[in-house]
């Protein structure tokens, strides 16, 4: 939308009002360690719960955890907060790294979460340093950690099983090798070498290698998976596979602590009030943090309903996510998506053998995930190929988009 005329709230008194109070709130937290180190903070409750990424998901608990906290990144933060424009959360600050070809260079901004498990454990690499140059170098050369930081655990594992040999990458990438995490970084953004194949995706590459590496790919629909492992997290298995995109951490998974020794049918209504809420945060365009953390749901409401002038409550939000929802399915089965490829990769089928999630996978067994679907299909209105009902599509007001 374009214009150039003012924009104003439906009750701009009422917005002020919230503003004001949730501003001071926030304010006054002046012990809030996110605003200190972001999404970081969680490298030792995702370890302690058994759901961090480890050497390219053959585990869920990082033995080298301790260097990737918060702790080990003081040393190098230069004391500039930062913050997206107009944030009162202000969760990141700016960095030195210690990359030799620009000493002392001071950069933005710190590493999320993210980065430190799939450039960090995923990697076996237990250097915080480290993981702040491939964040660096990652953000310069316009790649993602997540997909980058996973494409390069997928040939450490390769290299390490023998599938990949030296010649092929031209030097041997082993886990905890941050010399070699750097240069596949570069080589992935370069397409040089093997980079050209990586920097296809996980799955691509599985493909173009062979080799019996695709037990190798961790991925959903082509998604390199986010770094949380699904087996110290009941449901979140489902979240991966059910996701339009693929195994995104953005699209809502159950509020649960559970493990997935039960089954999974326990959390559905959990994760599907999870996706909506996630589903309305994106569409409002704002960020994920800055809305859930110093807002009550009722707060968020109220927000709402007093800049648009509407009734916002739970249950439009509920139809509002499952109208999103079956749009976006639409969509996805116009470009060939069944329910084939709603399912999870192949690590997350193998038995933890270490650390709280030990004995653990994604699901108790492919019968509870079959049923998992079906159920969170049925929740949706979709029949059992995942495909929305007339019944639902005519309730929702999709009927213009179907023949
Ligand atoms: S908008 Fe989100 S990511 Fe940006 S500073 Fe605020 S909380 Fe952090």
């Amino acid at each position: 939308v374009k214009g150039t005329g003012k924009i104003t709230a439906a009750d701009p008194e009422s917005l002020r009002e919230i503003n004001k109070t949730v501003t001071k709130r926030w304010n006054d937290k002046k012990d809030s360690e996110f605003r200190n180190y972001g999404t970081a903070i969680l490298v030792e409750s995702a370890n302690e719960g058994g759901q961090f990424p480890t050497r390219n998901w053959r585990n869920t608990y990082f033995e080298g955890y301790e260097s990737l906290t918060p702790g080990m990144m003081k040393h190098w933060i230069t004391g500039n907060q930062l913050s997206c424009p107009h944030c009162i959360i202000r969760c990141t600050h700016s960095y030195k790294t210690e990359d030799p070809s620009n000493p002392g260079l001071e950069v933005e901004s710190t590493p999320e979460y993210e980065t430190f498990g799939m450039c960090g454990g995923n990697l076996g690499i237990n250097d915080a340093q480290t993981v702040f140059q491939l964040n660096y170098l990652a953000d310069d050369l316009g790649l993602d950690t997540i997909s980058s930081g996973s494409a390069i655990g997928f040939t450490m594992d390769a290299f390490e099983k023998g599938i990949l040999e030296e010649n092929e990458i031209g030097f041997p990438a082993r886990f905890g090798d941050g010399e070699a995490a750097l240069k596949l970084m570069r080589m992935i953004a370069h397409k040089e070498g093997i980079g050209e194949i990586l920097a296809k995706g996980v799955r691509q590459a599985a493909i173009e290698i062979g080799r019996g590496s695709e037990k190798l790919a961790v991925h959903v629909k082509g998604l390199e998976a986010a770094a949380w492992d699904p087996r110290g997290k009941k449901g979140l298995g489902l979240s991966y596979a059910t996701a339009d995109v693929g195994a995104s951490h953005l699209r809502g998974w159950p509020q649960t602590g559970e493990k997935p020794e039960s089954s999974a049918l326990d959390v559905i209504e959990s994760m599907v009030i999870e996706r909506d809420t996630k589903i309305l945060t994106d569409s409002l365009i704002v960020c994920h943090f800055s809305w859930n953390f110093p807002l009550s749901r009722e707060e968020k409401f109220r927000l709402l309903n007093s800049a648009t002038g509407l009734d916002y409550d739970d249950a439009r939000v509920s139809l509002f996510g499952q109208r999103i929802e079956t749009l976006i399915r639409l969509f996805n089965i116009n470009e060939g998506i069944t329910r084939e490829d709603d399912v999870i990769p192949h690590r997350f089928w193998d038995v933890e053998t270490i650390g709280p999630s030990k004995g653990m996978k994604a699901f108790i067994d492919q019968d509870d995930f079959e049923k998992s679907l079906d159920s969170y299909y049925e929740h949706r209105g979709w029949n059992k190929d995942g495909i929305p009902t007339k019944k639902t599509i005519e309730k929702l007001g999709l009927s213009f988009l179907v023949k």
